[in-house]
């Protein structure tokens, strides 16, 4: 007899994001990881939470939207399960606009969030000396106009991904470098998994995209309530402890996806030159990871298309830790109660 009802492969945010909800249903669950919790992408050190703009809706912003709104209450309770802080905070987001038409597309979008983020977070168009603390983190923005947007939250990604792994021991999960699978099977491999995807289908289902990010601590500034900036595609998120998380780059092509080197230093040049906070900000840690996309983009979640009693939760890309609240809950419906709740778009067979 199993010894265990349910095996996770692999221990990073999406694992254990479905480990932890099945064991918060009663299942005994076993999480196997060669390389142990946060070894892959979920090590990293950014943690931003952010929306898509609201307009064009379609599943995946209502996806996103859902498990955005849960997260107060989920990292809440991660964090009681664990005793171990995942640094969220629900800081919201400044974002310059270039000119006149950036500004009246985002007050466009200010209308579209009073309508489609259900009265629960605001997307606001506000004077940029509105922005920031005495002017020190206030971003320059050419129209003198920025967004604000207070759905945008934060956490500590390695922090929030160690947190789970304690929340799922203090609820009788398992945790192990090697083993056997028992029972349903969650692959949650990230990159690797979508490359064993590829070579069972015989096409590439899916790659991975290397970032490469900083945590700069600012001299004589303490940004940890600060709202998270995002410039040019650039984020800079303050955490609890006064770093701030800078990133990432984006390489379809890379030989050491654990590496940085001067793409990261190009990177840390601009956000020195971001707000007055940044400039000379002490650069205190380096890092890099391998982001699991799908082809389609999408998540990739459901039944496995090549296995027996399996599934595949993959393909979180660059909003991994924003969407895994509810990846966990959709996952443990479909895998404990065969409850099918997975938008349409995000089977495996939309990369296949
Ligand atoms: C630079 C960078 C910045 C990012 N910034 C953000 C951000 O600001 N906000 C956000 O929401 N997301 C962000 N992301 C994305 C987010 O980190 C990922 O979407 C998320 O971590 C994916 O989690 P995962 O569990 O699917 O994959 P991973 O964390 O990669 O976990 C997969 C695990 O599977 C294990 N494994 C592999 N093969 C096997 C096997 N055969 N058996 C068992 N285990 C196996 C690996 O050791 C690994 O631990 C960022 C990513 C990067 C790289």
């Amino acid at each position: 007899m199993a010894s265990v009802d349910l095996t996770v492969m692999g221990a990073g945010a999406w694992g254990l994001a479905v480990a932890v909800a099945c064991a918060r249903r009663g299942a005994h669950v076993r999480v196997i990881d060669p390389a142990g919790p946060a070894a892959g992408a979920s090590g990293g050190i950014v943690g931003a939470l952010a929306p898509h703009v609201p307009e064009q809706w379609n599943d995946k912003k209502a996806f996103q939207l859902e498990a955005l709104l849960m997260a107060e209450a989920y990292w809440a309770d991660i964090a009681r399960l664990s005793g171990s802080d995942p640094g969220y905070a629900r800081t919201g987001r400044l974002h310059p606009l270039a000119d006149a038409a950036a500004v009246a597309r985002a007050e466009e979008r200010a209308r579209g969030a009073a309508d489609l983020w259900l009265g629960r977070a605001e997307w606001r168009v506000i004077a940029a000396h509105e922005g920031g603390c005495g002017g020190d983190w206030a971003p320059a923005s050419p129209s003198g106009m920025l967004v604000h947007d207070t759905l945008t939250a934060r956490l500590h990604p390695r922090r929030a991904t160690l947190a789970l792994a304690g929340a799922l021991e203090t609820l009788g999960g398992e945790i192990a470098c090697e083993g056997l699978p028992e029972g349903p099977v969650v692959w949650a491999t990230g990159v690797a998994g979508l490359e064993e995807i590829s070579a069972l289908a015989g096409k590439t289902a899916g790659t991975g995209v290397k970032g490469q990010a900083a945590l700069l601590r600012p001299r004589g500034f303490d940004a940890a309530d600060m709202p998270q900036l995002f410039i040019d595609g650039l984020h800079a998120v303050p955490h609890a402890d006064g770093t701030v998380g800078i990133g990432s780059t984006s390489e379809r092509d890379y030989d050491d996806g654990t590496a940085t080197d001067a793409q990261l230093d190009e990177l840390i040049a601009r956000a020195h030159g971001i707000c007055p906070a940044l400039v000379e900000a002490e650069v205190v840690a380096r890092w890099a990871g391998v982001r699991p996309r799908a082809r389609s983009r999408a998540p990739m979640l459901g039944s496995h298309p090549f296995r027996d009693n399996a599934f595949i939760a993959n393909g979180g890309f660059k909003i991994g830790f924003g969407l895994s609240p509810l990846v966990g809950e959709v996952m443990a419906d479909l895998v404990l109660e065969g409850r099918d709740r997975i938008p349409e778009g995000f089977r495996p067979e939309a990369s296949l």
